[in-house]
This record gives C-alpha cells, structure tokens and sequence, in this order.
C-alpha cells in the first residue's frame, strides 16, 4: 500500500470570511474617523471664521456708535454756537410738520413730498415711513393687535379720482343733482386739496380683526395701544372725538398724523386739535 501522500492542511473557508469582514470593517471604521477628523476640522475653521467675523462687526458697530455720539454732540455744540435768528429760522424748518390742511385750509395741489416706501402700495414722507412701521411692530410683537396700514400717501390725481367716485355714486343712489352730490360728497371724502393724506404725513391704520372705518375701531386692540403710544413715535390721533366742529372731520379713531416725538407729546398732552395747538403757538 502506497504511503498515502502527507495531506495538504485543510482550509477553513469560514476563517476565510471572518479575516474579510474584519479588515472591510476596519477599513470602514478608518474611514468614518478619518471622515469624523476632517469635519471636526471644518466646523473649527468655519467657527472660528464666523468668530472673526463676528468681532469685525462688532468693532466696527462700536466705532459707528462712538460715530454717530460724536456725530450728535457736535451738531448740538454747532447748534448752540449759532446766533439766535439763525437757530429760529432752523426750528422753523421742522415746524413745518406741523403743516394744518384741512376745509379751510387747502395745500398747494402740486406739492408732492419726498416719498418713501411703508409696504407694498403704501408711501409716506420719508420722515416717517419707517416710523410708522416700526410702531406697528411693536404693537404686533408686543402682542397688543394686528395693525394693518389701509390708507397713506394720496396724490392731487388720486384724491380727485376718489371724490369724483363719490359723487357719481351718490348722484345714482339720490337721484340729485351734480351741485347736490358734491356738497354730501365733501362730507365723506375731503375735497381734493384739503386731504391731509397729500402731506405724506397721514396713515391709516386699522387693526385685521376689525377692518372697518367706523367709530367701533377704537375698541380694537391695535387702537387701544396705539392710542396711548403713537405719541411716543411722533404721531397724533388727528380727529379725536367731538373735534369735528374744529377739524371739519368725522370722528376718525384710524387716522394718525406725524408731526415728530415733541410736538406729538406736547399736542397730546395739552389735548388740543393741531389746528387749535398751531393757533396758540402763533399766539404765543
Ligand atoms: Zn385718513
């Protein structure tokens, strides 16, 4: 019998796998740490870009406002040096907010103020665009109610279009003569020229869950609140209840007038109409 040949060792095909999987799953956990390393590393560059960053601005919004002191002290200082009738002919300029328009008292109908946007269709002098808009932020955010701007800048060509609307409706409805119509017509929609929403100064406002222009707005949140605060963001409620034998306006708890923070304290405080506060300035 032949010796049988030495046998080769057997081969364990499981070991085999075993090896595979071991080293495919180190190369993977390699893999995913070397993976891990780099984005760690990101992230630390892209923190430390954003801190940089952050640090520029903050140090240049520091400056701005060392800036923007400085800036005011100085004016103020000028201010004080220059001589008395220089220094009344600069308040007047900004007595010029307290433009009255009203019946009796028309504007010049090519007057257009510089004009800025408040949202969408909505323009006011750019003196108080944005104050109007940063007052009825507050009121929202503040949780007080929802105002909604309805009505702001006019132009003459506007204003002319809206009253004779007005009297083509009415003229239907009553069956009455042009010269008719237009006197009911000057009691609801002020005749062009005497609207002081073509001063830019004039905004609507109404709040959402009540949008209508009638004397129930005053009970709205957006009216309670802005009521007591629109002065402190230089606006008026310009007809006030049981005014309107002085302003020649209905009752209107919507309308609010810029005339800036001091004026707006002081009117409101005196509970005066603007036509009655001006008349006493002038009387001074
Ligand atoms: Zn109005």
């Amino acid at each position: 019998m032949k010796p049988s040949e030495p046998r080769a060792p057997r081969r364990e095909p499981g070991r085999e796998i075993q090896a595979a999987i071991i080293i495919l799953a180190a190369a993977l956990a390699c893999g995913f740490v070397i993976q891990m390393l780099l984005q760690l590393r990101a992230v630390g560059r892209e923190e430390r870009a954003a801190e940089s960053m952050m640090s520029g601005v903050l140090s240049e919004l520091h400056s701005l406002n060392a800036d923007e002191t400085a800036r005011r002290t100085e004016a103020a200082e000028r201010m004080a040096k220059l001589p008395e009738e220089k220094r009344q002919r600069l308040e007047d300029l900004h007595l010029e907010l307290l433009t009255v328009v009203n019946a009796w008292t028309p504007m010049d109908p090519d007057y257009v103020p510089e004009l800025a946007t408040v949202i969408e269709e909505y323009q006011l002098d750019a003196r108080c665009a944005s104050v109007v808009w940063e007052m009825m932020q507050d009121c929202r955010e503040g949780g007080f109610g929802y105002p909604m701007i309805c009505s702001a800048y006019r132009s003459q060509e506007f204003q002319v279009e809206l009253f004779e609307n007005k009297i083509d409706r009415i003229a239907m409805e009553k069956y009455c003569t042009r010269e008719e119509a237009i006197r009911l017509a000057s009691k609801e929609v002020a005749f062009p020229g005497t609207s002081e929403h073509q001063l830019g100064l004039a905004a609507d406002i109404i709040d959402e869950t009540y949008p209508y222009l009638n004397e129930h707005q005053e009970t709205t949140g957006t009216q309670v609140w802005l009521k007591e605060h629109a002065p402190d963001y230089g606006f008026i409620l310009r007809y006030p209840e049981g005014t309107s034998d002085i302003t020649g306006i209905i009752y209107e708890p919507w309308h609010y007038r810029y005339v800036g923070v001091k004026f707006a304290k002081e009117i409101t405080k005196s509970g005066m109409t603007l036509e009655e506060y001006v008349a006493w300035r002038r009387g001074r």
